[in-house]
This record gives C-alpha cells, structure tokens and sequence, in this order.
C-alpha cells in the first residue's frame, strides 16, 4: 500500500486523464505544450474533494454558488492551512453580493455588467492584487442567457479598464450544448473572433490590452473543440470529480 486513500487515488488518476486529453487536444491544434490552464469545477462536491485534488497537484478552483464556496474555502483554510489554492468565481454575480467575491476570489469569469464590475473594484481589499475579471459574452445570442451581448462587450471592457483594483483578462462563454462538433467549432471560433476584436480596438484605444489574453471556455464534453479554437482555461467539472448528483442549491 502506498498510504493513499480512495478518493486520493482517484483524483490523480482523474487528474491524469483530463491532462492526457487536454495534451492531446494542445498538440492536435500545433499549439504550444502549457498553453491551457486548467480550472478544477467543484460545485456540490464537498471540501475533502478539493483537498484530494489539490494534494494530486490541483491548485485552481472554480465555484457557482458563493455560500457554498465560501463555506468550503473557510473549512479547507482550517483544516489545511499549508493549501495555496486558487479560486475561481464562475457563477451568475448577483450585485448586492459582490463583497465577498471581491474579497475571497482570484478571479471572476461571469462579469456581464459595469455595475458588478465597479462593484468589485470598490470592494477589492487594498492589500491583495487586482481582481482578474473575464466578461461573460453571450455568444448565441439567446434572450434568456447569462452574459452581454457582443456588441456591448467593448464599453463594458473599456469600463473595466479604467477600474485600477480589476484587471481585464478576457472572455467567457457557455455556448448552448451541442453534440455536433462543427457547431461546437463555430461557437467557440466566434468567442476567438471576439476576443480578437476588443484587443484590437482596445490598441486603437491607447489601452494596453497586453494581460488580456484569456478565453474561458470548453468544459468536459467539449474541451477538445474549445482547445482548438484557442481556449486558455478549460473548466472541467463532472471529467473530474464525477456526475454531480447534489442539485444546485
Ligand atoms: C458546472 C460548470 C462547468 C463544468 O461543467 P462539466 O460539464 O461538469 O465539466 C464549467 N463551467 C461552468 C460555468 C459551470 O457552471
């Protein structure tokens, strides 16, 4: 025996796995060895769960549901104090709740509006470094989906630039699902596209548009089309921790 339990056993074998299909992905696209990052999602998974990810060697963390991730950021920070992990925001903001994402995240992926964003900035604690933000955008278009249209993306992203405790990162989406690989392709290919064009006219701008390089998109059913169309950060839930089976709060 080598002293690991279960659940130690099984998040490293996880581990491995989603790095084997995120590495192939990277070399199927010509793209550089290092060049994705990946965010463990761990929504409804208890804290134990995201300690024995973080000792397989997982250091980056993505939440929903603030209660939730609070309450297992505060017993994780308890129980394993040694633990430097990463926090990832990635749930819809709600504004009258913006302090303690500004307090005790890393990043927020899910910011749609300036007044989330001012927000933020505002409530950042002086002592820690800017917030990393993504805009949300809502490639589909669907009325009824979280995030802001592509044609308001770049006020908003100018608006965030202008805010000195937030720094602007990239882009964010959650295209609809779809089993057909080409629609996987076109959506995250027009989140690319987008990206391509706020950096350009942040340039045009005079803004330095240097740190945001960063497109959040694939999860475990589509990552390999999210990778090659650029994707820098995946994040990948149920690949990792296995079906949620706890309903969302
Ligand atoms: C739950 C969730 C994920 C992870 O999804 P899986 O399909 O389990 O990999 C990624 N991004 C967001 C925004 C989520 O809510």
């Amino acid at each position: 025996m080598n002293g690991k339990t279960n659940t130690e056993e099984s998040a490293l074998l996880a581990l491995q796995r989603i790095h084997q299909r995120i590495d192939a992905a990277i070399k199927s696209a010509s793209r550089p060895a290092g060049s994705v990052h990946l965010l463990a999602v761990s929504k409804t998974f208890a804290a134990p769960n995201i300690v024995a990810m973080a000792d397989a060697g997982q250091q980056s963390f993505g939440e929903n549901y603030l209660q939730e991730a609070l309450d297992k950021q505060a017993a994780i920070h308890n129980e394993r104090p040694d633990l430097k992990l990463e926090w990832h925001f990635i749930g819809p903001v709600q504004s009258n709740k913006t302090r303690p994402i500004a307090e005790n995240f890393d990043w927020v992926h899910t910011v749609e509006r300036e007044k989330v964003a001012t927000r933020l900035n505002d409530q950042r604690p002086d002592n820690a470094a800017p917030l990393n933000v993504c805009i949300q955008i809502n490639i589909d278009g669907a009325p009824s989906k979280s995030g802001c249209l592509p044609d308001q993306v770049q006020t908003l992203a100018i608006a965030i630039c202008a805010l000195p405790r937030l720094r602007l990162r990239g882009l964010m989406a959650i295209p609809d699902p779809s089993d057909n690989p080409d629609q996987q392709h076109q959506a995250f290919a027009a989140v690319r596209e987008q990206l391509n064009q706020l950096r350009n006219s942040l340039a045009t701008q005079g803004i330095n548009s240097g740190a945001v390089d960063t497109l959040s998109m694939g999860m475990t059913a589509d990552l390999e089309a999210a990778i090659a169309e650029g994707a820098t950060i995946v994040r990948i839930g149920t690949a990792l921790f296995g079906q949620r089976t706890k309903p969302a709060p």
